[in-house]
């Protein structure tokens, strides 16, 4: 789960950490109060999306007056915002961060995460921040440096230092980071925290460090225990059909061709997602319907990919272990009885009960394509897609 700008910097707060003053605001009125209250005479509004990149975008906007404050604002709340991460459609702006104008010396670049290489929780940094951390690591990897933290010992002072002298920090700077990552290790922990990128960190006016962006994403398998920040999702910031698809306890992932893919597991559905790109196909989206499923469970799953208005065609891939092919064929059926479904449909099933989830599909009337094999499945598909 993500977290707005705003409530990441709560956070930081709660812990310590230098943050510039700022308050988030859901209406013009509110924007104008917050600048008021912050005081002098030009601020920063920021939209409030789950989506990095603002800055070259225009979501993060310099106000040099009250009049430009109110346009900015105006012009940013109930607008979609659209970055190099959010997709073509953007994502929509419902509140924006008000915040006062920083003198930026320096911009560096700082994120905390899970390294799954060591098991560890790992410290990133980069006296090149500002940028795109991506670029840097193509273009100049030798600016970005990993730190690991030993989970028994925790995060020690000779590693916060070396942290700060390849920050090219000086002597007061690299004593403020000490403090900077103790608390942002420590919050990393408390709030089971998956990742944590801080872009820029920047050295201010005053030669001090503040924490000027921030992203911040928690662990959802911990979420249950996070009851507060539970409550701070924003589902108007995450995809429509994933949101529908958690709902439904389904594992959904959108993407941006036109075959959309039922399978079962998660290894069957990165290749089936290979053997379509294999056979010149780009897939929609795929569904992982599990292990122990029901027949409504499938059909919403079948309900979800058919439904997506790119999808030209519809690959259904089981490898019948735990699940039976009978039970996936009940769902399907049920849903296109229900809903109806206005594209080829391409059916590849194996394992338990195959003869009669072949037999049930068959008997449906259904104009379901049967499919031999995963290469055979693949072909069908694509050739339906293409309308052939
Ligand atoms: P994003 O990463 O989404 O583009 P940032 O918060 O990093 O958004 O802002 C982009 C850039 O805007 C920063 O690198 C910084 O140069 C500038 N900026 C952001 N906030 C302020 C501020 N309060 N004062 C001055 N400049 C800012
Ligand atoms: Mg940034």
């Amino acid at each position: 789960m993500n977290l707005h700008e705003y409530q990441a910097k709560k956070l930081f707060r709660d812990y310590g950490l230098p943050v510039p003053p700022g308050e988030p605001a859901f209406s013009v009125r509110e924007a104008l109060r917050h600048a008021a209250a912050l005081g002098g005479s030009a601020w920063i509004v920021k939209a409030q999306v789950h989506a990095g990149g603002r800055g070259k975008a225009g979501g993060v906007k310099k106000a040099n007056n009250v009049q430009e404050l109110e346009a900015c604002v105006h012009a940013m709340l109930d607008s979609r915002l659209v970055t190099h991460q959010s997709g073509p459609r953007g994502q929509p702006v419902h509140c924006v961060l008000v915040q006062g104008l920083e003198e930026i010396l320096r911009e560096l670049y700082l994120g905390m995460l899970v390294d799954r290489g060591s098991g560890r929780v790992a410290i990133v940094a980069s006296p090149e921040g500002g940028m795109n951390i991506e670029e840097i690591a193509v273009h100049s990897p030798e600016r970005i440096r990993t730190f690991t933290i030993h989970p028994a010992l925790g995060l020690l002072p000779y590693q916060a230092r070396q942290v700060g002298f390849f920050l090219e920090l000086n002597g007061p700077q690299r004593k403020q980071l000490g403090g900077v990552l103790a608390g942002l290790y420590r919050l990393f922990l408390d709030k089971d925290l998956s990742l944590v990128e801080i872009n820029p960190l920047i050295v201010d006016g005053q030669g001090a460090l503040q924490l000027l962006d921030a992203k911040v994403s928690l662990d959802g398998n911990a979420l249950f225990r996070q009851g507060a920040l539970a409550e701070w999702r924003d589902p108007s910031q995450e995809e429509e059909r994933e949101r529908e698809a958690q709902r439904h306890d389904l594992n959904y992932v959108a993407l941006d061709g036109d075959i959309a893919c039922m399978v079962n597991g998660a290894g069957l559905a990165m290749a089936t997602m290979d053997v379509i790109q294999l056979h010149g196909g780009r897939p929609a989206n795929f569904l992982d319907v599990g292990g122990g499923t029901t027949v409504g469970r499938v059909s919403e799953a079948f309900k979800l990919i058919a439904g997506d208005t790119q999808v030209r065609a519809i690959l259904i891939n089981i490898f019948g272990g735990i699940v039976r092919c009978d039970l996936i064929a009940e769902g399907i059926v049920q849903a296109v009885r229900e809903v109806g479904v206005r594209v080829p449909i391409v059916a590849r099933l194996e394992g338990t009960n195959v003869n009669e989830g072949r037999r049930l599909l068959k008997d449906s009337g259904l104009s379901i394509v049967a499919a031999q094999s995963l290469a055979d499945a693949a072909a069908k598909a694509v050739r339906a897609a293409q309308g052939k």
